[in-house]
């Protein structure tokens, strides 16, 4: 091997100007060469002058003997100095998973510290075994008792010193970075300090502590590997190096699973691209776990504890490189004097020989910048931190706070012949699994993830809007006995203060129906079995009865309300006239609801386009309260309600433009809102209508048979009286059957009851109704088998009676197959009175109704 004895010239040195403090750094290939090398610096003006001087030496890849003539020498020759030395592992043992310090190669770095009126004091603290706590109290305590500490290089014992553990002690401390590093894994590995005057220190905690007035340390800690994929959750360990379960499996499937590596392939050279990241308390620390002596066991060089949140990472040299750039900026405006950067292997293997530009950048802020590699790389500043691995820790020093030029000639610190060396890498042996099939399958493996993650949260959405819809169900038949038996009360009592009660008890429970309305329609939306229903309807009957409504409720508000319908719109449309209505309704409402003054109104505009097809425009504007720009995207979200603080006295669910969106949606339009904040909004839509030419006169009447709306079957408000009318309702339920006596107690009407389909074919055998309620769905026989019963007698009594069709809720396809099946209309339940009467009067002989 070539003997190189490089020596870096610093930049201040010979000029004649005071140069506050100076950093020399060596790098030899040889124990032969400290004598020669220690009368050099004996000489140098600086050993004499300097207030403190320090000495960092580190051996590299040396066995237990070697280390130890190094250590004699390295004592011998340099009394003068505060001194931390260690033997310190190379990239290779790391490479071949030797662990044993056999390496060939040799290298000493010495790095000389001259103080020109700071210092450093050099304490052993005396380690053992789970002491770190007390270790860490005494660091403490010694700092705080030290007048200017500005930071602490610390070496541990021995590798498996939970440094961290130390470093929690210390994390009031402000200010005051400590940094240092666990150079090797192999049992070579040893350090040793030694304070002028003093005994050598060996087997203890190092702390080298650096102080002054005018000194300065700037750290920085760089990673430049960012976490992807799921966060897993560490489940088992032995103790904080050996960790046997994540997410309840054994440690070793994340690289099973995502790198597709064997258990014997799971090897740093496999692993560098791809170190493990965990979040601690706001820092990502980077682990590397290798294969562990039991079985799916990970042994990590640094602690990582239960209940850690672990992901992969994925990082690329140009991202190293830019956050070590910003560094470098930093650290020029800095004007550092000294540097030492604790640099972790897995860079080396990762970078590969671009790690030496990495290096160099620093070296162009301070020629003699000294570099050590090791395992676990310390970096604690204000109570973050911890050990590290793949990181760069930068640490640079300086005097004073005079400006100085930091840009200085290059120098050639080794050989080309000698970097050629260092950069060499073993060849791969068969264990090592080429990169691109490692990364391949972490990112199959993680979009599998997501996909399943993506399933598993649609899946808890549709089972979330299933169970809504399942209690929203349950609920409808004991809230319409609540209403009905409360309608009753309404038309019956007398008393003030009950009536008054009674009003409230409607009122809320309106607004309840209408909250479990809105959940089964958003439950059928999501589950897409919502159908756009067709039907013939006169567009100025409709949009004049919501416009009724609305005027109403504008004016209990003390809002103006206006409207409008282009007279140029065809009278009879085709179209979903119910799901038009209800889009429209939630708009109107809304708009009356987030309006205290001013108006609302309704335009509704459009015309023919083609001979079968009209536009519908409508468009609902009001000078209410507006809506942000950045909460307009917000408002279909369901459950959703914006403004919070302004809204929160106004009752509402966030369920209402969700539906109305994904109706538009269904009927191929979309909901428009333009809004200012604190001015008013206009919400609009336009739906394609087909025009009706057989569905009405230009009278505006509706052909019978299809269906109109319920509010528009003629209800004058006045009660309903009838002679002679008898009517048979066919339930199993029995409040409803109790409801409709309620309901019709006082019109006349002769009502009978069955709570099942036989009894009503057999009632129908006896006596003749004029119109006969069918439940849909009984047990035994069903409300369509029953009416083929009774239908298929045609000299029967009933087979000329009206029959109406019963339906818990909107069931799908509901309103054609009313029809096909011979029914003469249907009714949804719950139904109040009005509905009731209303339905009645439609199909009651006129000399039936009073
Ligand atoms: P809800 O009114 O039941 O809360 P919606 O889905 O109908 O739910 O509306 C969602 C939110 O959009 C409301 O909570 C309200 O903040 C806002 N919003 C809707 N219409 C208007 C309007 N005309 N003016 C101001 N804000 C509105």
């Amino acid at each position: 091997m070539r003997s190189v004895t490089v020596e870096l010239p610093n930049r201040y040195e010979g000029k004649g100007k005071d140069p506050d403090m100076i950093q020399n750094t060596y790098k030899l290939n040889s124990i032969d060469e400290i004598p020669e090398l220690a009368e050099k610096i004996h000489e140098k003006p600086v050993y004499r002058s300097a207030s403190c001087k320090v000495l960092l030496a580190w051996a590299q890849l040396w066995n237990k003997d070697d280390f130890s003539v190094f250590k004699q020498e390295v004592l011998r020759h340099f009394q003068g100095f505060s001194i931390i030395g260690s033997n310190c592992h190379s990239y290779t043992d790391i490479l071949n998973v030797r662990l044993d310090g056999s390496g060939e190669e040799r290298g000493i770095l010495l790095t000389f510290l001259f103080f020109e009126n700071s210092g450093a004091s050099l304490y052993g603290i005396r380690s053992g075994f789970r002491e770190e706590d007390r270790q860490g109290r005494e660091l403490r305590e010694l700092i705080l008792g030290t007048r200017d500490a500005k930071g602490v290089l610390l070496v541990p014992p021995d590798y498996y010193s939970c440094t961290e553990d130390i470093l929690r002690e210390l994390k009031d401390l402000k200010d005051i970075p400590i940094f240092g590093i666990k150079t090797s894994l192999h049992d070579g590995y040893s350090a040793f300090g030694y304070e002028p005057g003093g005994e050598v220190m060996e087997g203890k905690l190092l702390a080298l502590l650096f102080k002054g007035e005018k000194l300065s340390i700037r750290t920085h800690y760089n990673l430049g590997w960012v976490p992807i994929g799921k966060t897993m959750t560490v489940t088992k360990e032995d103790n904080p190096f050996f960790v046997d379960e994540i997410d309840g499996k054994p440690a070793s499937f994340v690289y099973n699973k995502y790198l597709g590596l064997r258990n014997d392939q799971i090897i740093p050279q496999n692993l560098s691209e791809f170190p493990l990241i965990i979040d601690r308390n706001g820092v990502r620390i980077s682990r590397i776990g290798i294969a562990g002596p039991k079985d799916g066991q990970l042994i990590f060089g640094a602690p990582v504890y239960l209940n850690d949140r672990i992901s992969l990472s994925y990082g690329n040299s140009d991202d190293l490189f830019e956050e070590v750039s910003r560094d470098n900026e930093e650290i020029a405006a800095f004007e550092a004097q000294a540097g030492l950067l604790i640099v972790c292997s897995n860079r080396i293997m990762f970078l590969k020989e671009r790690e030496l530009d990495e290096i160099e950048l620093y070296r162009k802020q301070i020629r003699d910048t000294a570099v050590v590699y090791g395992y676990g790389e310390i970096f604690y500043l204000n109570g973050q931190g911890g050990e590290l691995n793949s990181a760069l820790v930068s640490v640079f020093f300086k005097e004073t706070g005079l400006a100085r030029p930091v840009r200085k000639t290059v120098h050639i610190i080794e050989s080309a012949d000698a970097r050629e060396k260092d950069m060499g890498f073993e060849p791969p042996n068969d264990l090592i699994v080429p990169f691109y099939d490692r990364l391949s399958r972490m990112f199959k493996e993680m979009s599998a993830d997501l996909i399943t993650a993506v399933k598993a949260a649609e899946d808890a959405n549709r089972a979330k809007t299933a169970f809504y819809s399942a209690v929203s169900h349950e609920i409808r038949t004991p809230l319409n006995s609540i209403l009905g038996m409360n309608e009753m009360i309404l038309k019956e009592c007398d008393d003030e203060d009950i009536l008054k009660y009674s009003e409230n008890i409607k009122s809320s429970g309106k607004l309840l129906q209408q909250l479990i309305n809105d959940i089964l329609d958003t439950g059928k939306l999501e589950a897409g079995k919502m159908e756009i229903i067709p039907v013939d309807y006169n567009v100025r009957e409709v949009m004049g009865e919501l416009a009724g409504m609305i005027a109403y409720s504008a004016e209990e508000k003390g809002l103006k309300f206006s409207y409008s319908l282009d007279e140029g719109l065809p009278d009879i449309l085709h179209g979903d006239e119910k799901r038009i209505r209800q889009c429209m309704l939630n708009l109107l409402s809304n708009a009356v609801k987030y309006t205290d003054e001013g108006e609302v109104a309704l335009s509704v505009t459009g015309g023919i386009t083609d001979k079968d097809h009209a536009v519908l425009k409508i468009s609902v504007k009001d000078s209410g309260i507006g809506i942000r720009p950045e909460d307009i995207e917000k408002l279909s979200i369901p459950f959703e309600r914006v403004d919070k603080s302004k809204n929160y006295r106004v009752e509402g669910t966030g369920l209402g433009l969700n539906i109305v969106n994904n109706l538009l949606a269904l009927m191929d339009s979309e909901l428009m809102v333009e809004s200012a904040y604190g001015q008013g909004s206009e919400f609009s839509f336009e739906v394609v209508q087909g025009i009706s030419h057989t569905g009405g006169d230009q009278n505006g009447s509706v052909k019978a048979g299809t269906r109109q709306g319920k509010e528009g079957a003629g209800g004058n408000g006045e009660d309903l009286i009838t002679r002679d009318a008898s009517i048979l309702v066919v339930d199993d339920t029995k409040m409803n059957l109790t409801l409709v006596g309620y309901f019709l107690k006082n019109s006349g009407i002769d009502v009978d009851t069955a709570q099942n389909g036989y009894m009503a074919v057999e009632m129908a055998k006896e006596k003749k109704y004029d119109i006969i309620f069918l439940d849909l769905k009984m047990p035994g026989i069903d409300g369509v088998e029953v009416f083929k019963r009774i239908k298929e007698d045609i000299c029967g009594l009933n087979s000329g009676s009206v029959f109406i069709l019963l339906t818990a809720e909107e069931e799908e396809g509901i309103r054609e197959r009313f029809g096909e099946e011979g029914f003469s209309d249907f009714m949804t339940k719950p139904f109040t009175s009005s509905m009731l009467e209303d339905i009645i009067r439609k199909y009651l002989p006129d000399e039936k109704i009073i």
